[in-house]
């Protein structure tokens, strides 16, 4: 196993949008890592990898504190290969220096951090828990250590404007950074703002908002490499793009997606065995989703079970790019990354 996911499902409180597996931190938050092992020894790995790339997601990792993450690396869970990528999410509210210099002295040589919005009165309607303040404070705390560190932010949120959202960008460029993930907002109905009736965002405005931060990143030297994240040339996120590369991963923690072989393990613990074709299918149609375009020879030379497909996706990968849905070389433009759930549904049919 090459890449894995280790999942940490506690928050100090939870995100009006947030429809994630995640709640109260434990009392030992480190003591979760004796978890993570005893999953793994069930499932049947003594020690994953050599990995070339790991994610600690969640959740809030940092609230495993400095020791949780010593024990989490010398615990034998993993190893990391030569050049390996570790990539961990932090909340803005958890970023200090002697965590970031602990990770960094751990081998961790990315950082994502949630920031989601420059405005205070739209983190705390967010219900985010931390300030701008923080938010830039814990940016330039993790970047000292780890200059490797991106941040995410969340298109459509409400009460933000249009202008706002111009400025939000503006924002994200000045601090020079290698890596920005733009989530356009959903409301889930497990979330808060699910639950007590808030609408989803207008899909025009919505559209408009993605486009905008294509653009304007873009323009900017980060290039759109998959719908919602933007890098610098070389500091894409290799752990996820193995993912929509339709690659095996193991996820470990409650709430962690694994997919191996045929065998797809949802957050819940589900496990279902697709068969061949299926499988092969969500493999290759993830990488519809990636700037690089979708090549339909090499799709077809490494699933040769789906070459009853050749002609059929062929004719519509032709309609796509004849509604300039995709480029000459297969990859979504700008609106075709706003249909492109449909354009997989088209290649399905
Ligand atoms: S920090 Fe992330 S996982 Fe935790 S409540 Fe917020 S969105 Fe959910």
């Amino acid at each position: 196993m090459k890449h894995l996911y280790l999942h940490f499902p506690f928050c100090t409180g939870r995100c009006a949008y947030c429809a994630f597996l995640s709640g109260p931190p434990p009392a030992a938050p480190a003591a979760y890592v004796d978890d993570l092992l005893h999953e793994a020894a069930e499932r049947g790995f003594s020690s994953v990898g050599p990995l070339d790339s790991l994610y600690c997601g969640g959740g809030t990792p940092a609230l495993l504190g400095e020791r949780g993450f010593v024990r989490l690396r010398e615990s034998g869970l993993f190893s990391l290969a030569e050049g390996a990528e570790w990539t961990v999410e932090l909340h803005p509210a958890a970023v200090t220096e002697p965590l970031v210099r602990t990770l960094a002295d751990l081998g961790v040589t990315r950082l994502s951090i949630g920031v989601q919005a420059f405005d205070d009165a739209t983190l705390v309607r967010c219900n985010r828990r931390h300030t701008v303040r923080q938010a830039l404070d814990a940016i330039a705390i993790a970047r000292a250590a780890i200059p490797d560190t991106g941040i995410d932010l969340i298109a459509g949120l409400p009460g933000v404007s249009s202008t706002e959202w111009t400025q939000t960008l503006r924002r994200a460029l000045s601090l020079d950074l290698p890596h920005i993930s733009v989530y356009a907002l959903s409301i889930e109905p497990e979330s808060t703002w699910g639950r007590t009736g808030m609408s989803t965002p207008d899909p025009d405005a919505l559209c408009d908002a993605v486009a905008e931060a294509a653009d304007t990143l873009s323009a900017a030297g980060l290039r759109r490499y998959e719908t919602s994240n933007y890098a610098r040339p070389g500091l894409e996120c290799r752990h996820n793009l193995n993912t929509w590369h339709g690659g095996d991963y193991l996820g470990l923690g409650r709430g962690a997606v694994s997919r191996l072989g045929c065998l797809r393990r949802t957050g819940d613990g589900i496990e279902e065995t697709l068969s061949p074709e299926d499988d092969a299918l969500e493999r290759a149609l993830t990488g519809l989703r990636l700037a690089e375009g979708f090549d339909l020879e090499a799709t077809l030379a490494r699933f040769p079970i789906l070459a009853p497909y050749r002609e059929r996706w062929a004719k519509r990968l032709d309609d796509f790019r004849a509604h300039d849905l995709l480029t000459a070389d297969n990859a979504p433009t700008r609106r075709g990354y706003e249909v492109l759930d449909a354009m997989e549904r088209e290649l399905l049919r």
